[in-house]
């Protein structure tokens, strides 16, 4: 069996070699008959590279992949898994967040032939109360959306399989969303809890809009709600506009109180209102269809 440790590196400089020296040792420590560590640096503006380039060890094999600019984390991951070559993938952070130490603990569980360990953060650490309330908002209403069972309270650091690797690189979409696609791919999952640590050094690579866009793609590629929100938003308004319409015939008619042209008025709106919404949505019914062919899962 041969292990690959997968990490994605955006300015990191200070992170490098702490992080380098304790996957090593716990790398050592496990009975792999190879093992290598790839790291993926994502277009760091400051000296990540050059120290990336001057790990050297003799147990474990280093290599790297240099994104030509800043791609983004779920790429510089993907990028990684594609380089990796072993029977064990291991994704981690690079700012020692996700404990190496764990690596161990994860690897023991796939020897009763689990496919994805993951890691389920019970606490964290050092992060904004900002972050952490729109992370759990954003994987509880992701959960209610989608039909994947992607795990709460997880990130992307995990253990997964030759084969689940080889999956995840027939899935041809762009816009990565690595949890869901591994939640997508099935096979044996279970997890190990830890509490996540403060970054050591230097500053998130995940700023508001990072997040924002890989909260979206996260919607857009797991989920079709919003795409049905036309429909469902049409039906309950022509309902509401069915009633208005019923109760501006009876003032009109019945109870003789209007101001002349309401009545024509109030029902073409209603009416109107009604039909595009209800069109919009079956619109909408069609993008979802062409949108699960495109993805070509
Ligand atoms: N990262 C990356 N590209 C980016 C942002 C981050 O490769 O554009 C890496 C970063 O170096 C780290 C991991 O992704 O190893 C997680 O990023 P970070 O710690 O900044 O995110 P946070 O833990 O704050 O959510
Ligand atoms: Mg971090």
């Amino acid at each position: 069996m041969t292990l690959s440790v997968v990490i994605p590196v955006y300015n990191e400089a200070d992170n490098i070699r702490p992080l380098f020296e304790r996957l090593v040792a716990v790398v050592n420590g496990l009975n792999f008959t190879k093992s290598e560590l790839v790291f993926v640096n994502d277009g760091s503006t400051d000296v990540t590279m050059s120290i990336v380039k001057e790990l050297s060890s003799n147990e474990v094999d280093v290599r790297f992949v240099d994104l030509s600019r800043n791609f983004g984390h779920q790429v510089a991951v993907t990028a990684g898994l594609d380089q990796a070559v072993g029977d064990l993938v291991v994704i981690i952070d690079a700012d020692l967040q996700d404990p190496p130490e764990l690596i161990s603990e994860m690897v023991a569980k796939t020897k009763s032939g689990y496919d994805v360990v993951y890691a389920r953060r019970i606490k964290r650490k050092g992060e904004s109360f900002l972050k952490k309330a729109t992370a759990k908002f954003f994987y509880r209403f992701l959960s209610r959306i989608t039909s994947v069972d992607i795990p709460i309270d997880t990130g992307d650091f995990r253990i997964i399989s030759r084969r689940v690797v080889e999956a995840l690189k027939q899935m041809p979409e762009r816009e990565k969303f690595l949890r869901g696609q591994i939640a997508w791919v099935g096979f044996d999952q279970t997890f190990v809890e830890y509490e996540r640590d403060e970054r050591v050094a230097g500053n998130t690579g995940y700023t508001w809009s990072k997040m924002v866009g890989f909260a979206l793609d996260g919607i857009t590629s797991f989920s079709n709600f919003p795409l049905r929100m036309a429909t469902l938003a049409g039906f309950i308004m022509s309902f509401i506009a069915f009633l208005l319409m019923l109760y501006a015939l009876y003032s009109r008619f019945i109870l003789q109180v209007y101001e002349p042209g309401w009545t024509s008025v109030i029902l073409s709106v209603l009416f109107i209102g009604g039909i595009q919404l209800i069109t919009i949505g079956i619109i909408g019914e069609y993008i979802n269809r062409i949108s699960n062919n495109v993805r070509n899962r």
